[in-house]
């Protein structure tokens, strides 16, 4: 077992949240160490380049302008920015086959008028304490399926179903408590479900990969960065912490954990934390199993037909094929998504081989027989990752209500960052860079009385 060196603070996960907050303890003058149990930083955010200089997008990608933070560091590291918002018909696939999405749905549409009611509820939604909303308890014990379901139609209900999906979770698994207080802390129903268009909560790319500013951080500490270093528990005392991992052991005054809660219940505790924080951890699971692919072409031909290059489909098995290719159009990207849901579930079931032949002949009647003269095909199945279980946390019923106060609320020494924590934009990148310096403020503002 290696006995490290003692720091004051470790900072346990090295994705976005876990760099950001190591990155503003180390401004700050503090000694920190981040433990990452992967053989790279960036967590849900991968960003492998090729042989060729061909960048691949395997995790999350979409920033909009809004997100302030994202695009501070986009800058400070060089990064370029392309839209995905393009011009042409998009495509939904509803089981049989493919159809023109309308350009704009007639004023007072059924749809106008939920999201029109959901949209007022969701202002009552305190983002800090969605638990004190006036009728917390009312919508936290309900999902989010079985309120849609009483307002509109079936046919209706499945074409939201996977914009949902792709943003937040199943409609069945997800609490209506939960589900505004997400739409809120984004930015609202209308720019969080209109993916693509100029006006929407995900517009923008870094053409290089958001992963780089993850690197580009990771640089700047140096050996203040552990890769291949899994935590297993966490013992602490009137000292600190004793944090013991695969092979190695460190002692540190405090320690920030920067992933999902679910992850964080993976680990064992001395003394325990709380029951509240278990509980809690038990029911802000995983979205779970989902598989992001991407198909490369030598040039978006879709566009020679007047297609935007994106496509919703009901019943999947690609629930969202969306035009990823980056300006320079050195290469053309096709991305999209396989989730759990009708079709999808049997394609993830599939081998990587009898999955590429099936995704490239599902999308050929959408795109042309060009679809299959692709350069090459990536995937990744983030439920099957067992550092991530998933692209997103998804809050169940009663999760608030009873335990939401134990979210952010540090045990100990134990403070909680992960993009789950933060009050704007959580589940995105966004989310994790603001969490995890709001979790190392959080730190400085007790240490000084320690040091
Ligand atoms: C397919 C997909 C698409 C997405 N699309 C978008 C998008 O378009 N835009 C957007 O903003 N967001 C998107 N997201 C979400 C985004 O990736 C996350 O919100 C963000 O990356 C979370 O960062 P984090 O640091 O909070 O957590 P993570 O990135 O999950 O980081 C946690 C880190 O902790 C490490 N870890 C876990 N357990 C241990 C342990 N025991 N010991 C040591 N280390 C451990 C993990 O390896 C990981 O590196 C997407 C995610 C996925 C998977």
């Amino acid at each position: 077992m290696e006995e490290l060196t003692p720091v004051e603070v470790a900072v346990i996960g090295g994705g976005f949240s876990g760099m950001a907050a190591a990155r503003r303890l180390r401004e700050a003058g503090r000694d920190v160490m981040v433990l990452e149990a992967r053989d790279r930083v960036g967590g849900r955010i991968w960003d492998p380049e090729l042989e060729d200089g061909r960048t691949v997008l395997l995790g999350g990608q979409w920033i909009s302008k809004t997100q302030t933070r994202m695009c501070e560091l986009g800058e400070e590291f060089g990064l370029t920015q392309f839209t995905t918002a393009r011009p042409g018909r998009s495509l939904l696939h509803t089981g049989s086959d493919f159809a023109p999405i309308p350009d704009h749905l007639p004023a007072d549409s059924e749809l106008d008028k939920v999201v029109a009611e959901f949209e007022a509820m969701a202002e009552t939604v305190p983002v800090d304490a969605p638990w004190k909303a006036p009728k917390a308890n009312q919508w936290d014990g309900k999902t989010l399926y079985s309120w849609l379901e009483k307002r509109v139609s079936a046919e209706l209900l499945e074409s939201m179903t996977v914009t949902i999906m792709g943003y937040m979770s199943q409609p069945e698994d997800v609490s209506l408590l939960h589900a505004l207080f997400y739409t809120r802390a984004n930015g609202g129903f209308g720019s969080l479900f209109s993916m693509g268009q100029e006006d929407a909560h995900d517009t923008h790319v870094f053409e290089e990969g958001a992963q780089r500013i993850t690197e580009g951080i990771c640089a700047e500490l140096g050996d203040r960065v552990r890769l291949n270093s899994t935590v297993f528990k966490i013992f602490r005392d009137d000292d600190g912490v004793r944090i013991l991992g695969e092979g190695f052991e460190l002692r540190a005054k405090r320690v920030i954990m920067a992933m999902p809660p679910a992850l964080t219940a993976c680990l064992r505790y001395d003394p325990p934390l709380t029951g509240m924080r278990n509980s809690l951890t038990q029911r802000a699971h995983m979205l779970g199993r989902g598989l992001k692919f991407i198909l490369m072409y030598e040039r978006p031909f879709w566009r020679d037909a007047g297609l935007s290059g994106q496509m919703l489909g009901t019943q999947g098995p690609v629930h969202v094929g969306i035009d990823s290719t980056p300006d320079h159009e050195r290469w053309a990207v096709l991305a999209g998504f396989v989730e759990d849901r009708g079709a999808g579930r049997e394609f993830l079931d599939m081998s990587e081989s009898d999955r590429q032949k099936s995704i490239v002949e599902f999308l050929v009647p959408a795109f042309g027989e060009e679809t299959r003269s692709f350069v090459s095909y990536h995937e990744h199945d983030w439920g099957q990752d067992d550092l991530a279980r998933g692209c997103v946390t998804v809050f169940g019923t009663s999760a608030w209500t009873n335990y939401g106060a134990a979210l952010r609320e540090p045990v100990g020494r134990i403070h909680w960052a992960g993009t789950e924590t933060s009050t704007e934009y959580p589940g995105q990148m966004e989310g994790a860079v603001r969490a995890g310096e709001r979790a190392a403020g959080e730190v400085l503002k007790v240490m000084p009385a320690e040091c």
